[in-house]
């Protein structure tokens, strides 16, 4: 692939149908931007001003109870609400329409400065057995059509609370992210009758340009059509819509998986690595989707260092997203410290 591409070239998602503009000669430009300030390494097991710390008051005045492995609550300041009056406009080219939803946040445990990267494959599974849980529990309601599941890590992604903690947010409305794929997955499962997934993780395999980590039940690669420096998707090998049918078994395996990934990531720059993951399922509007192949994928801002961050800027923001480093490198790059980690 690199030797095919060494100059610039535009790659296609095809989950999403968008695209990227890779420029692999442009990594040897010199950067004079902005420096971030390096993250603290956070060490605290409690912090008596955390509201997601056990026995704290929070925001809304209740307590966080002293709980054991995850805690979930709605979110006291939630973006959506369930009970919101039914709206519509549409007025001439002006059109909108109420949206009703549910938003909860999710303690990943109690320890203050636990990150997924530093837990246990056990503790990692109560994560996922929580997600489950909450995924189904929505899912069964009527007025929720789509269920997002999603953890903003680190102060660079705009999370202010350094207690490892996810959201969820469930709504009425498909999401535009999830209606693209939705779209794509359906017309490629009608013409090849696979989803798209199994035979791009298949080509993955075969290929092995991309496999970061592999085990009996999933594959983390950095995409192809990758945009962000460090970006990776875990895929499970097995098609299924959703995370709710997964065994004991295959909880482990996930684990595995999520644990590899971000222990890889906290390597790469020797600091506890910023990201954005989110798991992208069906739609939950009880209609079948037998081409849906769920995933989780890490959208990471940092680029050449602890302090260089990846600007969505300019042409990213008028014309499609553009990248430097090419996937391949990027994925030689958590290869080669995925060999060294254990
Ligand atoms: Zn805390």
């Amino acid at each position: 692939m690199n030797s095919l591409f060494e100059d610039t070239h535009i790659r296609k998602n095809i989950l999403t149908g968008d695209q990227v503009l890779v420029s692999p000669h442009r990594t040897k430009r010199p950067w004079q931007g902005k420096i971030e300030e390096k993250e603290v390494v956070n060490e605290t097991t409690y912090d008596e001003n955390c509201y997601l710390c056990p026995t704290n008051k929070r925001a809304g005045g209740q307590i966080t109870p002293e709980y054991k492995n995850t805690f979930v609550f709605q979110n006291d300041f939630a973006a959506i609400l369930p009970e919101s009056k039914t709206q519509k406009l549409k007025n001439g080219l002006l059109e909108a329409h109420s949206e009703r939803g549910i938003c909860k946040v999710i303690c990943f445990s109690p320890n203050h400065s636990l990150t997924l990267a530093k837990m246990t494959i056990y503790e990692i599974a109560q994560v996922i057995k929580t997600w489950q849980k909450e995924f189904k529990e929505l899912s069964e309601k009527e007025f929720i059509n789509s269920v997002q599941i999603f953890e903003n890590r680190g102060e660079i992604m705009g999370c202010s609370n350094p207690h490892p903690h996810g959201q969820i947010w469930a709504q009425e409305t498909m999401p535009v992210e999830i209606n693209k794929k939705t779209s794509n997955f359906l017309s490629y499962y009608k013409k090849n009758n696979a989803t798209i997934l199994e035979d791009y993780g298949n080509q993955e395999l075969s290929l092995d340009e991309r496999v970061v980590y592999e085990n009996q039940d999933f594959l983390v690669v950095v995409p192809f059509w990758a945009v962000w420096p460090y970006e990776t998707m875990i895929i499970p090998k097995q098609k299924a819509k959703n995370i709710s049918q997964m065994d004991e078994s295959m909880i482990v395996n996930y684990a595995k998986a999520i644990q590899k990934i971000t222990a890889i990531y906290d390597k790469v720059f020797k600091v506890s690595f910023p990201y954005s993951a989110g798991i992208h399922q069906s739609p939950t509007d009880n209609k079948n989707y037998e081409s849906w192949h769920w995933h989780m994928s890490f959208y990471p801002p940092l680029l050449r260092s602890a302090s260089v961050k990846k600007f969505m800027v300019g042409y990213e923001m008028f014309a499609m997203p553009q990248r430097d480093i090419t996937p391949e490198q990027a994925a030689n790059e958590l290869k080669e410290i995925e060999k060294n980690i254990n």
